[in-house]
């Protein structure tokens, strides 16, 4: 078989690269092991204009957003499915400081952060003594739904392997690779924190960050929004079922689940919410984020055969789309990707 590009892994990021290649008519083929808990599969798919506890507007926001917004619409009709919701923030004010921060933002005129006029809204469902406010506008992707259509898109194509990339049977050539049977012009890693053992690219600053959620049924909760406050609680696609997280760790000792988190984040919820819920699911993965919190997208410098799209850390959902497309366009016709996103930028480190 021969093909234009080999894409290695389906989550956000070999999405998104494989519908680009895919619009540019190029001939593509996705190697997936669909493991269940890859940081796409266990995501909540938010899409959200601001950051930490000082509501800091994210990286390239006004660029990223409105366009991943028009990138699930888009990829959704043409899967005919709603791949994307606006669902706005609830930000409930854990205590007197938070309201103030939240307060002082509002009134510098930041476009993202709002007050929120029906105070009492909310007063049947959970406790909240120091009000709330609204940050949108807020997107949350329909991942549950969007990962497996494209997922079934690839398969009937018969664009898809659904089998484990071995990386010792990759042959690199200055000018195309060979692997089982298939050479391409291209390969490009999408494969997450399995490229931290890549042997061409585990130089770069990669950090990975184990990340825990509940899912939780909670019936009687709206669904119009996401409710923030310790935790996020992020309406799912199954009625009453809210993804519920999450935690945000740098040391640890394995990606698996812990006692610990199920048991604070229950506790939370008890304290947080008046009516009844029923935890249903407990998920925990690592983010594939970086030391300098920005990602990875290009071409090897040695090796120009052989691409990253990854590093996507805490914001894959939104970041993913944007820079997909830029490297579809490298490649293609030659346009720059962003040089804070460049892979180039660690040239040095990567030729040694
Ligand atoms: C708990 C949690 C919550 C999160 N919430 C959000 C959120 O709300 N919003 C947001 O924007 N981001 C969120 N993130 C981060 C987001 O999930 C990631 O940034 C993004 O999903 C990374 O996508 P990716 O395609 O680079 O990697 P991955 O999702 O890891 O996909 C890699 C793919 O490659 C496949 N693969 C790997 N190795 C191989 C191999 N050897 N052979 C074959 N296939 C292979 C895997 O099966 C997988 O399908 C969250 C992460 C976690 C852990």
């Amino acid at each position: 078989m021969v093909i234009d590009v080999l894409i290695i892994g389906q989550g956000i990021c070999g999405t998104f690269l494989s519908w680009y290649l895919q619009k540019e008519n190029k001939s593509y083929l996705v190697i997936d092991n669909n493991n269940s808990n890859a940081s796409s599969r266990i995501a909540a798919g938010i899409i959200n204009p601001v950051t930490g506890r000082r509501l800091v507007t994210v990286w390239m926001a006004d660029e990223v957003i409105p366009n991943a917004w028009k990138a699930y619409n888009e990829l959704g009709s043409e899967l005919d499915i709603t791949a994307i919701f606006q669902r706005n923030i609830i930000d409930f004010f854990p205590n007197p400081f938070m309201r103030e921060g939240f307060l002082d933002k509002i009134n510098t005129g930041d476009q993202y952060v709002h007050a929120y006029p029906e105070q009492n809204h909310f007063n049947q469902l959970m406790n909240y003594e120091f009000g709330c406010g609204e940050i949108r506008p807020v997107y949350t992707v329909n991942l549950e739904a969007l990962l497996p259509a494209w997922r079934k898109h690839l398969v009937e194509k018969k664009l898809l392997l659904e089998e484990n990339f071995e990386l010792p049977a990759l042959k690199v050539l200055p000018d195309h690779i060979e692997y089982n049977g298939i050479t391409a012009q291209k390969i490009i890693f999408c494969d997450g924190v399995s490229s931290f053992e890549n042997p061409y690219f585990r130089q770069l600053p990669f950090a990975p960050n184990k990340g825990e959620a509940l899912v939780a049924e909670i019936p009687g909760l709206p669904d119009h929004n996401i409710y923030k406050k310790s935790l996020m609680m992020v309406p799912m696609l199954e009625k009453d079922m809210f993804w519920v997280g999450a935690s945000y760790i740098w040391d640890f000792e394995d990606p698996g689940p812990t006692t610990e988190f199920r048991e604070k984040t229950i506790q939370v919820l008890k304290e947080w919410l008046k009516i009844p819920f029923t935890v249903r699911e407990h998920r925990s993965g690592l983010r594939p984020a970086t030391l300098e919190r920005r990602p990875f997208v290009g071409f090897h410098p040695s090796h120009p055969v052989i691409g990253i799209l990854n590093g996507m850390g805490t914001k894959g959902y939104s970041l993913a789309p944007y820079f997909a497309s830029q490297l579809v366009n490298h490649l293609c016709f030659g346009e720059k990707i962003t040089p804070e996103a460049d892979v180039n930028r660690f040239r040095k480190i990567l030729m040694r």
